[in-house]
Protein backbone atom coordinates (compact mmCIF):
# COMPACT_ATOMS: atom_id res chain seq x y z
CA UNK A 1 0.00 0.00 0.00
CA UNK A 2 1.15 3.31 -1.12
CA UNK A 3 2.12 5.71 1.71
CA UNK A 4 -0.63 8.34 1.82
CA UNK A 5 0.10 11.68 3.37
CA UNK A 6 -3.80 14.21 4.86
CA UNK A 7 -3.38 17.21 6.22
CA UNK A 8 -2.87 16.65 10.13
CA UNK A 9 -0.03 15.26 8.39
CA UNK A 10 1.86 18.22 7.62
CA UNK A 11 2.35 21.52 9.46
CA UNK A 12 1.67 24.65 7.52
CA UNK A 13 3.56 26.92 9.16
CA UNK A 14 6.48 25.68 6.97
CA UNK A 15 5.89 27.34 4.01
CA UNK A 16 4.10 30.01 5.67
CA UNK A 17 7.84 30.83 7.11
CA UNK A 18 9.27 30.76 3.96
CA UNK A 19 9.11 33.30 0.82
CA UNK A 20 8.17 31.55 -2.13
CA UNK A 21 9.00 32.87 -6.06
CA UNK A 22 6.20 30.63 -8.28
CA UNK A 23 8.11 31.08 -11.95
CA UNK A 24 5.68 30.58 -14.40
CA UNK A 25 1.47 31.49 -14.25
CA UNK A 26 0.04 29.03 -16.26
CA UNK A 27 -1.88 26.02 -15.81
CA UNK A 28 -0.26 25.15 -12.63
CA UNK A 29 1.53 28.28 -11.62
CA UNK A 30 -1.80 30.36 -11.11
CA UNK A 31 -3.30 27.33 -9.12
CA UNK A 32 -0.31 26.72 -6.77
CA UNK A 33 0.50 30.84 -6.42
CA UNK A 34 -3.10 31.66 -5.53
CA UNK A 35 -3.57 28.75 -3.34
CA UNK A 36 -0.65 29.02 -1.27
CA UNK A 37 -1.35 32.96 -1.35
CA UNK A 38 -5.02 31.93 0.18
CA UNK A 39 -3.22 29.95 2.63
CA UNK A 40 -1.10 32.80 4.16
CA UNK A 41 2.31 32.33 2.16
CA UNK A 42 4.69 35.18 0.96
CA UNK A 43 4.55 34.61 -2.75
CA UNK A 44 5.77 36.39 -5.70
CA UNK A 45 6.11 35.13 -9.21
CA UNK A 46 8.86 35.35 -11.51
CA UNK A 47 8.09 35.60 -15.50
CA UNK A 48 9.72 36.55 -18.14
CA UNK A 49 9.78 40.66 -19.18
CA UNK A 50 6.64 41.22 -21.24
CA UNK A 51 4.95 37.15 -20.72
CA UNK A 52 0.78 37.77 -21.04
CA UNK A 53 0.93 35.52 -17.93
CA UNK A 54 1.91 39.38 -16.12
CA UNK A 55 -1.17 41.20 -15.92
CA UNK A 56 -3.57 37.69 -14.91
CA UNK A 57 -1.03 38.00 -12.14
CA UNK A 58 -0.85 41.64 -10.95
CA UNK A 59 -5.03 41.54 -11.51
CA UNK A 60 -5.37 38.94 -8.53
CA UNK A 61 -2.96 41.08 -6.32
CA UNK A 62 0.06 39.29 -7.04
CA UNK A 63 3.58 40.78 -7.34
CA UNK A 64 5.52 40.11 -10.83
CA UNK A 65 9.25 40.18 -10.94
CA UNK A 66 11.71 39.36 -13.18
CA UNK A 67 12.45 35.64 -12.68
CA UNK A 68 16.09 36.57 -11.56
CA UNK A 69 15.05 39.07 -8.75
CA UNK A 70 11.88 36.83 -7.80
CA UNK A 71 14.33 34.00 -6.87
CA UNK A 72 16.96 36.35 -5.52
CA UNK A 73 13.88 36.88 -2.86
CA UNK A 74 13.35 33.49 -2.52
CA UNK A 75 14.27 30.58 -0.28
CA UNK A 76 12.01 28.11 -2.11
CA UNK A 77 11.84 28.45 -5.57
CA UNK A 78 8.86 26.85 -7.67
CA UNK A 79 9.74 25.87 -11.14
CA UNK A 80 6.54 26.11 -13.38
CA UNK A 81 7.66 27.40 -16.52
CA UNK A 82 6.75 24.70 -19.51
CA UNK A 83 8.79 21.57 -19.28
CA UNK A 84 10.99 22.54 -22.72
CA UNK A 85 12.07 25.83 -21.53
CA UNK A 86 12.94 24.99 -17.60
CA UNK A 87 16.53 23.60 -18.02
CA UNK A 88 17.57 27.39 -20.32
CA UNK A 89 15.32 29.34 -16.95
CA UNK A 90 16.92 27.06 -14.44
CA UNK A 91 20.54 27.75 -16.31
CA UNK A 92 20.42 31.20 -17.09
CA UNK A 93 18.38 33.12 -14.34
CA UNK A 94 17.29 30.58 -11.83
CA UNK A 95 20.91 28.80 -10.81
CA UNK A 96 22.95 32.14 -10.76
CA UNK A 97 20.48 33.66 -8.42
CA UNK A 98 19.47 31.18 -6.18
CA UNK A 99 20.20 31.84 -2.34
CA UNK A 100 22.50 29.23 -0.59
CA UNK A 101 20.32 26.17 0.55
CA UNK A 102 17.50 27.18 -1.13
CA UNK A 103 14.71 24.97 -2.32
CA UNK A 104 13.75 23.76 -5.85
CA UNK A 105 9.83 22.56 -6.18
CA UNK A 106 8.54 20.75 -9.22
CA UNK A 107 5.21 19.81 -10.24
CA UNK A 108 6.56 17.46 -12.97
CA UNK A 109 9.64 15.43 -12.38
CA UNK A 110 10.69 15.78 -16.12
CA UNK A 111 13.73 17.87 -16.22
CA UNK A 112 15.21 15.89 -13.29
CA UNK A 113 13.96 12.66 -14.30
CA UNK A 114 16.24 13.04 -18.07
CA UNK A 115 19.34 15.30 -16.37
CA UNK A 116 18.27 18.63 -17.83
CA UNK A 117 18.67 19.48 -14.52
CA UNK A 118 20.93 19.23 -12.04
CA UNK A 119 20.65 21.09 -9.36
CA UNK A 120 23.08 22.28 -6.63
CA UNK A 121 24.48 19.68 -3.79
CA UNK A 122 22.85 22.28 -1.00
CA UNK A 123 19.47 22.52 -2.48
CA UNK A 124 16.37 20.47 -1.45
CA UNK A 125 15.08 18.85 -4.63
CA UNK A 126 11.05 17.81 -3.77
CA UNK A 127 8.29 17.43 -6.03
CA UNK A 128 4.42 18.19 -5.22
CA UNK A 129 2.17 16.98 -8.69
CA UNK A 130 -1.34 17.66 -8.21
CA UNK A 131 -3.17 14.94 -10.34
CA UNK A 132 -4.95 17.40 -12.31
CA UNK A 133 -4.95 20.24 -14.65
CA UNK A 134 -4.11 23.88 -12.88
CA UNK A 135 -8.04 24.89 -12.98
CA UNK A 136 -9.37 22.29 -11.19
CA UNK A 137 -6.43 22.81 -8.91
CA UNK A 138 -7.51 25.86 -8.16
CA UNK A 139 -11.52 25.54 -8.26
CA UNK A 140 -11.22 22.43 -6.23
CA UNK A 141 -9.03 24.64 -3.64
CA UNK A 142 -11.50 27.80 -3.30
CA UNK A 143 -14.58 25.74 -2.81
CA UNK A 144 -12.80 23.59 0.14
CA UNK A 145 -11.38 20.85 -1.26
CA UNK A 146 -8.08 19.62 -3.27
CA UNK A 147 -7.09 17.57 -6.17
CA UNK A 148 -4.35 14.51 -4.31
CA UNK A 149 -1.26 15.38 -5.19
CA UNK A 150 2.18 13.05 -5.46
CA UNK A 151 4.67 14.23 -3.29
CA UNK A 152 8.78 13.21 -3.59
CA UNK A 153 11.85 14.22 -2.70
CA UNK A 154 14.93 13.80 -4.95
CA UNK A 155 17.85 15.49 -2.94
CA UNK A 156 17.22 16.30 0.96
CA UNK A 157 20.36 18.75 1.88
CA UNK A 158 18.69 20.33 4.90
CA UNK A 159 17.10 17.15 6.38
CA UNK A 160 13.96 18.38 6.29
CA UNK A 161 12.94 18.52 2.72
CA UNK A 162 9.63 15.96 3.16
CA UNK A 163 8.68 18.38 5.88
CA UNK A 164 8.84 21.49 3.38
CA UNK A 165 6.70 18.98 0.90
CA UNK A 166 4.12 17.91 2.69
CA UNK A 167 3.64 21.83 4.14
CA UNK A 168 3.49 23.04 0.52
CA UNK A 169 1.29 20.65 -0.49
CA UNK A 170 -0.87 21.19 2.26
CA UNK A 171 -0.94 24.85 1.42
CA UNK A 172 -2.06 24.05 -2.36
CA UNK A 173 -4.75 21.92 -0.58
CA UNK A 174 -3.72 18.74 -1.72
CA UNK A 175 -3.54 17.15 1.17
CA UNK A 176 -6.93 17.67 2.06
CA UNK A 177 -7.74 15.32 -1.06
CA UNK A 178 -4.52 12.89 0.10
CA UNK A 179 -1.01 13.31 -1.07
CA UNK A 180 0.90 10.05 -2.04
CA UNK A 181 4.94 9.11 -1.51
CA UNK A 182 6.66 8.78 -4.82
CA UNK A 183 9.78 9.26 -6.61
CA UNK A 184 10.82 11.70 -9.69
CA UNK A 185 10.91 8.49 -11.67
CA UNK A 186 8.20 6.71 -10.71
CA UNK A 187 5.63 10.01 -11.32
CA UNK A 188 7.72 11.01 -14.51
CA UNK A 189 7.29 7.39 -16.09
CA UNK A 190 3.85 6.96 -15.41
CA UNK A 191 2.68 10.54 -16.17
CA UNK A 192 4.22 10.01 -19.21
CA UNK A 193 3.11 6.71 -20.31
CA UNK A 194 -0.51 7.72 -18.90
CA UNK A 195 -1.51 10.80 -20.96
CA UNK A 196 -0.14 9.32 -23.67
CA UNK A 197 -1.56 6.01 -23.78
CA UNK A 198 -4.73 6.16 -21.89
CA UNK A 199 -5.61 9.89 -20.73
CA UNK A 200 -4.36 12.18 -24.22
CA UNK A 201 -2.96 9.95 -26.88
CA UNK A 202 -5.30 6.90 -26.52
CA UNK A 203 -8.42 8.64 -25.70
CA UNK A 204 -8.25 11.33 -28.75
CA UNK A 205 -7.27 8.86 -30.97
CA UNK A 206 -10.49 6.47 -29.75
CA UNK A 207 -12.49 8.96 -30.14
CA UNK A 208 -11.33 10.50 -33.98
CA UNK A 209 -11.46 6.61 -35.23
CA UNK A 210 -14.77 5.84 -33.77
CA UNK A 211 -15.98 9.53 -35.17
CA UNK A 212 -14.26 8.67 -38.62
CA UNK A 213 -16.00 5.19 -38.69
CA UNK A 214 -19.54 6.47 -38.13
CA UNK A 215 -19.35 9.59 -40.75
CA UNK A 216 -17.45 7.92 -43.60
CA UNK A 217 -20.58 4.58 -43.40
CA UNK A 218 -22.88 7.66 -43.75
CA UNK A 219 -24.35 8.39 -40.16
CA UNK A 220 -24.58 12.58 -39.63
CA UNK A 221 -21.80 14.01 -37.78
CA UNK A 222 -23.48 15.82 -35.17
CA UNK A 223 -25.34 12.06 -34.06
CA UNK A 224 -21.43 10.84 -34.30
CA UNK A 225 -20.04 13.74 -31.93
CA UNK A 226 -22.57 12.88 -29.94
CA UNK A 227 -21.82 9.01 -29.56
CA UNK A 228 -18.01 9.08 -29.54
CA UNK A 229 -16.84 12.02 -27.60
CA UNK A 230 -19.64 13.89 -25.40
CA UNK A 231 -20.79 11.10 -24.10
CA UNK A 232 -17.66 9.84 -23.03
CA UNK A 233 -17.12 12.15 -20.19
CA UNK A 234 -20.51 10.39 -18.55
CA UNK A 235 -19.29 7.38 -18.55
CA UNK A 236 -15.62 8.60 -17.39
CA UNK A 237 -17.78 10.46 -14.17
CA UNK A 238 -19.14 7.04 -13.68
CA UNK A 239 -15.54 5.24 -13.38
CA UNK A 240 -14.43 7.63 -11.22
CA UNK A 241 -16.87 7.40 -8.89
CA UNK A 242 -16.99 3.86 -8.62
CA UNK A 243 -14.72 2.06 -11.30
CA UNK A 244 -15.56 0.36 -14.08
CA UNK A 245 -18.11 -1.49 -11.78
CA UNK A 246 -20.00 1.05 -11.33
CA UNK A 247 -19.78 2.02 -14.76
CA UNK A 248 -21.24 -1.24 -16.04
CA UNK A 249 -24.06 -1.48 -13.53
CA UNK A 250 -25.34 1.87 -14.65
CA UNK A 251 -25.28 1.06 -18.57
CA UNK A 252 -27.92 -1.04 -20.00
CA UNK A 253 -27.42 -4.68 -20.28
CA UNK A 254 -27.12 -3.78 -24.16
CA UNK A 255 -24.36 -1.90 -23.68
CA UNK A 256 -22.49 -4.01 -21.29
CA UNK A 257 -23.14 -6.90 -23.17
CA UNK A 258 -21.46 -4.71 -26.24
CA UNK A 259 -18.37 -3.59 -24.10
CA UNK A 260 -17.26 -7.34 -23.34
CA UNK A 261 -17.96 -8.64 -26.61
CA UNK A 262 -16.21 -5.39 -28.73
CA UNK A 263 -14.00 -3.60 -26.30
CA UNK A 264 -11.23 -6.65 -26.64
CA UNK A 265 -12.39 -6.45 -30.30
CA UNK A 266 -11.20 -3.05 -30.75
CA UNK A 267 -8.44 -2.49 -27.75
CA UNK A 268 -7.30 -5.75 -28.56
CA UNK A 269 -3.71 -7.50 -27.57
CA UNK A 270 -1.71 -5.74 -29.91
CA UNK A 271 -2.50 -2.59 -28.22
CA UNK A 272 -1.18 -3.81 -25.19
CA UNK A 273 2.01 -4.36 -26.88
CA UNK A 274 2.28 -1.01 -28.61
CA UNK A 275 1.63 0.67 -24.96
CA UNK A 276 4.93 -1.63 -24.16
CA UNK A 277 6.38 -0.01 -26.76
CA UNK A 278 5.43 3.40 -25.52
CA UNK A 279 6.59 2.59 -22.04
CA UNK A 280 9.94 1.33 -23.17
CA UNK A 281 10.59 4.76 -25.34
CA UNK A 282 9.71 6.67 -21.90
CA UNK A 283 11.93 4.66 -19.96
CA UNK A 284 15.14 4.71 -21.52
CA UNK A 285 14.82 8.35 -22.92
CA UNK A 286 13.69 7.81 -26.49
CA UNK A 287 10.52 10.02 -25.95
CA UNK A 288 12.21 12.72 -23.74
CA UNK A 289 14.85 13.20 -26.50
CA UNK A 290 12.25 13.63 -29.40
CA UNK A 291 10.04 15.83 -27.07
CA UNK A 292 13.13 18.32 -26.36
CA UNK A 293 15.09 17.70 -29.87
CA UNK A 294 11.82 18.76 -31.51
CA UNK A 295 11.46 21.73 -29.23
CA UNK A 296 14.97 23.29 -29.74
CA UNK A 297 14.70 23.49 -33.37
CA UNK A 298 11.17 25.45 -33.35
CA UNK A 299 8.71 22.72 -32.19
CA UNK A 300 8.19 21.86 -36.58
CA UNK A 301 6.74 18.42 -35.68
CA UNK A 302 5.10 19.31 -32.49
CA UNK A 303 3.37 22.60 -34.26
CA UNK A 304 2.52 20.42 -37.26
CA UNK A 305 0.55 17.80 -35.07
CA UNK A 306 -1.23 20.75 -32.83
CA UNK A 307 -2.40 21.84 -37.12
CA UNK A 308 -3.67 18.40 -38.66
CA UNK A 309 -5.58 17.13 -35.28
CA UNK A 310 -7.06 21.15 -35.19
CA UNK A 311 -8.69 20.21 -38.68
CA UNK A 312 -9.86 16.90 -37.90
CA UNK A 313 -13.62 17.45 -39.00
CA UNK A 314 -14.93 16.71 -35.14
CA UNK A 315 -13.69 19.61 -34.62
CA UNK A 316 -15.98 21.84 -36.33
CA UNK A 317 -18.95 19.65 -35.70
CA UNK A 318 -17.66 20.14 -32.33
CA UNK A 319 -17.47 23.78 -32.04
CA UNK A 320 -21.34 24.04 -33.75
CA UNK A 321 -22.92 21.72 -31.35
CA UNK A 322 -21.38 23.16 -27.93
CA UNK A 323 -22.26 26.56 -29.29
CA UNK A 324 -25.79 25.33 -28.87
CA UNK A 325 -25.02 23.72 -25.56
CA UNK A 326 -25.35 26.59 -22.39
CA UNK A 327 -24.21 23.95 -19.97
CA UNK A 328 -20.91 23.76 -21.68
CA UNK A 329 -19.77 27.31 -22.87
CA UNK A 330 -19.96 28.08 -19.24
CA UNK A 331 -17.17 26.24 -18.44
CA UNK A 332 -14.79 27.01 -21.48
CA UNK A 333 -14.22 30.33 -19.61
CA UNK A 334 -11.09 28.69 -18.03
CA UNK A 335 -9.67 28.14 -20.97
CA UNK A 336 -7.43 31.41 -21.10
CA UNK A 337 -5.52 30.18 -18.44
CA UNK A 338 -3.71 27.79 -20.01
CA UNK A 339 -1.49 29.74 -22.27
CA UNK A 340 0.55 32.04 -20.92
P1 LIG B 1 1.76 26.47 -19.01
O1 LIG B 1 2.21 26.35 -20.41
O2 LIG B 1 0.30 26.48 -18.72
O3 LIG B 1 2.34 27.80 -18.35
C1 LIG B 1 3.70 28.10 -18.34
C2 LIG B 1 3.96 29.46 -17.71
O4 LIG B 1 5.38 29.70 -17.78
C3 LIG B 1 3.29 30.62 -18.41
O5 LIG B 1 2.91 31.57 -17.44
C4 LIG B 1 4.41 31.21 -19.26
O6 LIG B 1 4.25 32.60 -19.50
C5 LIG B 1 5.62 30.95 -18.36
N1 LIG B 1 6.88 30.92 -19.09
C6 LIG B 1 7.14 30.46 -20.34
N2 LIG B 1 8.43 30.62 -20.64
C7 LIG B 1 9.00 31.17 -19.54
C8 LIG B 1 10.32 31.61 -19.24
N3 LIG B 1 11.30 31.47 -20.13
N4 LIG B 1 10.55 32.14 -18.02
C9 LIG B 1 9.55 32.28 -17.12
N5 LIG B 1 8.29 31.90 -17.35
C10 LIG B 1 8.02 31.35 -18.54
O7 LIG B 1 2.50 25.32 -18.17
P2 LIG B 1 1.83 24.16 -17.28
O8 LIG B 1 1.00 23.28 -18.15
O9 LIG B 1 1.24 24.77 -16.06
O10 LIG B 1 3.12 23.32 -16.87
C11 LIG B 1 4.01 23.75 -15.84
C12 LIG B 1 4.58 22.53 -15.14
O11 LIG B 1 3.53 21.86 -14.45
C13 LIG B 1 5.20 21.50 -16.07
O12 LIG B 1 6.29 20.91 -15.38
C14 LIG B 1 4.08 20.49 -16.25
O13 LIG B 1 4.53 19.21 -16.63
C15 LIG B 1 3.49 20.49 -14.86
N6 LIG B 1 2.11 20.01 -14.78
C16 LIG B 1 1.14 20.63 -15.52
C17 LIG B 1 -0.16 20.21 -15.40
C18 LIG B 1 -1.28 21.00 -16.07
O14 LIG B 1 -2.37 20.98 -15.54
N7 LIG B 1 -1.07 21.69 -17.17
C19 LIG B 1 -0.51 19.13 -14.54
C20 LIG B 1 0.50 18.52 -13.78
C21 LIG B 1 1.82 18.99 -13.91
MG1 LIG C 1 -0.52 13.53 -15.41
MG1 LIG D 1 2.09 15.30 -17.69
MG1 LIG E 1 -25.56 5.36 -26.37
MG1 LIG F 1 -26.53 -2.19 -16.30
MG1 LIG G 1 -0.19 23.89 -21.95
Amino acid sequence: MAEMFYDDDADLSVIQGRKVAVIGYGSQGHAHALNLRDSGVDVRIGLREGSKSTVKAENEGLRVLPVADAVKEADVVVILAPDQVQRTVYAEEIEPNLNPGAALVFGHGFNIRYDYIKPKADADVLMVAPKGPGHIVRREYVDGRGVPVLLAVEQDASGTAWDLAKSYAKGIGGLRAGGIKTTFTEETETDLFGEQSVLCGGASQLVQYGFEVLTEAGYQPEVAYFECLHELKLIVDLMIEGGIAKQRWSISDTAEFGDYVSGPRVIDPHVKENMKGVLADIQDGTFAKHFIDDQDAGAPEFLAYREKGAQHPIEKTGKELRGLMSWIKDNDTDADYVEG
